[in-house]
């Protein structure tokens, strides 16, 4: 049982704290609002990928024995997920692969810099070749060559990420929250939140890329028992999750001048380091959200800091 102690070993900063919010925004003083720190987890393995990865790596330890031990996933040049896993298998002596969209080689981001410091092989494909990477039989041609390798998808995200999520709400559950606020990529880490929550609560996502419709289904997917959107008796009415399109400021990682100039208030005026691919879009939504009266007064709101500050150390274009 020497891996239950994951976190101990990889110097992790759990429960991470829940803070009080209190700007001087318009309608701020109607609510009360909180920030569940997970950006504090862990400078590398930061925020919601830790969540998502938990369970996986807590199983693949007990199962496999130390000789074994490989791990293939997929990402972009400035992936949070590749740059968070890695560094987890460089801890815990486990192989990683990491194949990645785009050639980088001439040019690698300090993240692919990063893997390769941390002993990961690196594999640069074509757009269409990574285009297959959910697809069965490009799957099985991996395993053949890595046979035994555990193949994580993109962004960590799938079934089994989302018991880590739900214990950022047991972390959370003494406080007395009606409201969470989480960013929306590849939906995991929001079909995480909603599969915990309990029937007085609800969570609003914000969506950090163009997808009306295609963000919902991807969160659906995530909630076998609950994909009953569209049918009566769901035990979770779609009511209890919601996800706002109107703050992605042009699409993944595109950012607009009135978002730069806000995440460098926040950080001046409130001490609070966000980037703009993802938590700055969702403290951006908070402000614009209170002066639009959207909030119930009274609402208990927390707010989840995924972090992913350091994937925000250049221009992020292929990121998640
Ligand atoms: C990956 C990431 C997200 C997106 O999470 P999903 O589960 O893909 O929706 C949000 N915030 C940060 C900081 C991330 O790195």
């Amino acid at each position: 049982m020497s891996c239950d102690n994951l976190p101990a070993r990889l110097g992790l900063n759990l429960p991470s704290p829940l803070t009080a919010f209190t700007p001087d925004w318009p309608g701020a003083n109607k609510v009360s609002m909180w920030i569940k720190r997970d950006d504090l987890i862990h400078p590398i393995i930061s925020g919601n990928k830790w969540r998502k990865l938990s369970d996986v790596l807590h199983t693949f330890l007990h199962e496999r024995p130390a000789s074994k031990r490989h791990i293939i996933s997929f990402g972009g040049g400035y992936s949070n997920h590749l740059h968070a896993l890695g560094w987890c298998c460089r801890q815990l002596d486990i192989a990683f692969t990491a194949i990645v969209r785009g050639n980088y080689q001439a040019n690698p981001t300090p993240m692919l810099t990063d893997l390769a410091t941390w002993q990961a092989t690196i594999r640069y494909v074509t757009k269409a070749e990574y285009h297959r990477r959910h697809d069965p039989d490009y799957l099985a041609t991996l395993q053949q060559d890595a046979p035994g390798a555990l193949i994580i998808p993109e962004g960590g995200s799938q079934l089994s990420a989302l018991s880590g999520v739900r214990q950022l709400l047991a972390e959370i559950s003494p406080h007395p929250f009606n409201t969470i606020i989480t960013p929306v990529a590849s939906g995991a880490t929001m079909a995480g939140i909603v599969s915990g929550l309990a029937p007085h609560q609800s969570a609003l996502g914000i969506a950090v890329l163009n997808g009306v419709g295609y963000l919902e289904d991807l969160v659906a997917q995530f909630l076998p028992d609950f994909s009953t959107r569209h049918q009566q008796n769901s035990m979770l009415p779609a009511t209890q999750w919601q996800i706002l399109h109107q703050f992605h400021h042009g699409g993944y990682a595109r950012r607009s001048p009135a978002l730069t100039s806000f995440c460098d208030e926040l950080l001046k005026e409130h001490e609070l380091a966000v980037e703009p691919v993802y938590s700055g879009k969702v403290f951006y939504a908070v402000k614009h959200l209170l002066e639009d009266g959207f909030f119930t007064p009274g609402d208990n709101i927390v707010i989840l800091h995924t972090g992913g500050l350091q994937g925000s150390r250049s221009d992020p274009a292929g990121n998640i």
